[in-house]
């Protein structure tokens, strides 16, 4: 058997609207949506968990992610750090 991971993330799935590169759609623990980037990053302090209904995006501080990662979690990064056109984003609201 096996995780099919981008499967179970398919229906948060979407591009960028700035630069077109594809991200998945979580939502922060303070239920904020954040763009995350589906790759997971050796730069990464983003957890995603898969609720069901949506997915959780953890932000963790270095020594957690420390932590994660020495457990074999894959981190991922918000896609605001890695956007070409992360000024975009900010002018972005709704
Ligand atoms: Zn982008």
């Amino acid at each position: 058997m096996t995780t099919p991971e981008r499967d179970t993330w398919a229906p948060w799935r979407d591009k960028c609207s700035s630069c077109g590169r594809p991200i998945v759609w979580a939502v922060t623990t303070r239920g904020a949506s954040m763009p995350v980037d589906p790759t997971p990053s050796e730069r990464g302090n983003v957890l995603i968990a898969d609720r069901g209904r949506e997915l959780i995006a953890g932000v963790l501080n270095a020594p957690q992610a420390a932590g994660a990662r020495a457990q074999g979690r894959a981190l991922h990064t918000a896609h605001f750090a890695v956007c070409p056109d992360a000024d975009r984003h900010r002018r972005r609201r709704r």
